[in-house]
């Protein structure tokens, strides 16, 4: 019976040549990486993990709600619906409190966990891992592929290179699609691409979304992770000894080395050995193509594929598990790793402020906005009755997603006449534009200069009465 587990050192053509501790150094050029697939409970929870986030991606672009599309951005017309909320650019600040919320949670996570949102969540990861699958269910495992991209072309492989590619065109371009439903509506997004009808502008988007998904997905991989991404290179400002990250516990491990399988641990030590058996399986697994025995890079995306290749292989050597484990540096060192710890607390409170300023700011939302313009070309003149008259135009923007009557009124100015629209009504996400004089006598006017307001009212579908008041000046002399 063989007594080391059954791994190959396969290194016959151009693979990746991962570092090892003794080189420290890391590779000049770029040689492609062939990620040798996994098993282990991390890989079951991505794979997962990474289908639902698929399946929510595609899917929340055909969510209707109340006989509209639930989330389109469409930046054409500058609206932004969510749901029962349409933002505008004068909403800004919702935008900006969902930006702020999603960077703390982000610095939140990665004090806590490190780069799991990379691993774990990063659409990057999770396409990657989808063009991986393709590509090994069509080409083969790790050594198939290398063998196979190695020997000239030929019918098979030709075969197996243009399904692969196929295949992959296929679904970037159903995420190109899906992307741009968030943008336009999806359904008939759908119907006209399929039928060659979008628009100049559509059809551009679609493709180059295409582009980018097959470049990323299958060519750039772990460069945009390594090289492109700026998360990757400010990461390690949030890093502190008590962050969980994926990490090998050099003092377990080394000096690492094969030995005859039939030794018992104890047997191993006496000898002078680590747990480490030097299999390399812990390289070939990685998505980033490094040697995590190195210690801490900016390249790991803690994604924890080591981590379940060296817990199968600590298992077959009936070692205890985790000597690739996600663990603290000062868990590492001996110490205990300070979950509530100040700089954590700090991140925890503020998002929470956050959130809560982004909830108020929602809740208390206006989805009416008033504005007047005083008109430029003359500050008063005077009527045939010899009433003093200004005008001003009135703008209403109905930021609700029904069509509302607004009633508009002026207050400040005693007796005065109105000429113009009094009841506007506008549609849902439409703005009104009224022009409206207000004229009065002289002899009510103490003053070059009144404050007057327009008040503009209306009652909602459900009943909600709403009203907004802006302030302007009179002018006479
Ligand atoms: S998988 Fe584990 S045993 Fe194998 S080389 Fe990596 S750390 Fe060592
Ligand atoms: S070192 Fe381990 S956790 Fe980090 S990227 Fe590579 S496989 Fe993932």
């Amino acid at each position: 019976m063989n007594d080391q587990i059954p791994v190959k050192n396969v290194t016959p053509v151009k693979v990746h040549k991962p570092k090892s501790a003794e080189q420290g150094k890391r590779r000049s050029a770029r040689s492609r990486i062939y990620v040798r697939a996994v098993q282990g409970p991390l890989e079951t929870f991505r794979r997962f993990f990474g289908l639902f986030f698929i399946v929510l991606f595609a899917g929340i672009p055909w969510i209707q709600y109340d006989g509209h599309q639930a989330i389109l951005l469409d930046i054409v017309n500058q609206r932004f619906t969510i749901f029962h909320l349409t933002l505008w650019p004068q909403d800004l600040t919702v935008l900006a409190y969902i930006f702020i919320v999603s960077a703390f949670a982000l610095f939140f996570v990665t004090t806590f966990a490190g780069r799991v949102w990379c691993g774990f969540m990063c659409p990057q990861t999770t396409w990657v891992y989808m063009y991986n699958l393709v590509e090994e269910k069509i080409e083969g495992p790790r050594n198939k592929r290398m063998k196979l991209d190695g020997r000239p072309m030929d019918a098979d492989k030709f075969i197996r290179k243009f399904l692969k590619h196929s295949i992959w065109i296929i679904i970037a371009t159903l995420t190109a699609l899906s992307f741009v439903g968030y943008f336009t509506p999806i359904g008939s997004l759908f119907v006209d691409f399929f039928t060659f009808n979008t628009s100049f502008w559509a059809t551009f988007s679609v493709l180059f979304f295409a582009g980018c998904t097959y470049g990323n997905a299958g060519y750039m991989r772990e460069i945009m992770c390594t090289h492109i991404c700026p998360y990757a290179r400010f990461q390690s400002a949030m890093f502190d000894k008590d962050t969980f990250t994926v990490s090998y516990d050099a003092k377990r491990g080394e000096s690492r080395g094969p030995r005859p399988r039939k030794l018992s641990h104890e047997q191993v030590k006496e000898k002078g050995l680590g747990d480490c058996i030097d299999c390399n399986l812990c390289v070939q697994v990685c998505p980033t193509g490094i040697d995590i025995r190195n210690g801490l890079q900016y390249e790991c995306i803690n994604c924890g594929a080591c981590v379940d290749a060296c817990n199968g292989v600590m298992d077959k050597m009936s070692y205890p598990k985790g000597l690739i484990s996600f663990t603290s540096e000062e868990r590492l060192e001996g110490g205990t790793t300070h979950i509530v710890r100040p700089k954590l607390v700090g991140y925890f409170v503020v998002l929470l402020v956050m959130m809560g300023l982004l909830i108020a700011n929602i809740a208390t939302r206006v989805p009416l906005e008033v504005d007047i313009i005083r008109d430029r070309n003359s500050l008063y003149r005077e009527t045939n009755t010899g009433d003093i008259e200004n005008v001003y135009t009135i703008k209403v923007l109905n930021k609700s997603q029904s069509t509302n009557t607004y009633v508009i009124t002026v207050s400040g100015l005693a007796d005065h006449s109105f000429i113009g629209d009094s009841v506007v009504t506008v549609e849902g996400g439409n703005l009104s534009t009224t022009p409206i004089s207000v004229a009065t006598s002289p002899d009510n006017l103490e003053d070059s200069v009144t404050d007057i307001a327009f008040t503009v009212t209306t009652t909602t579908e459900n009943g909600e009465v709403i009203t907004v008041s802006e302030s302007t000046k009179f002018l006479y002399k």
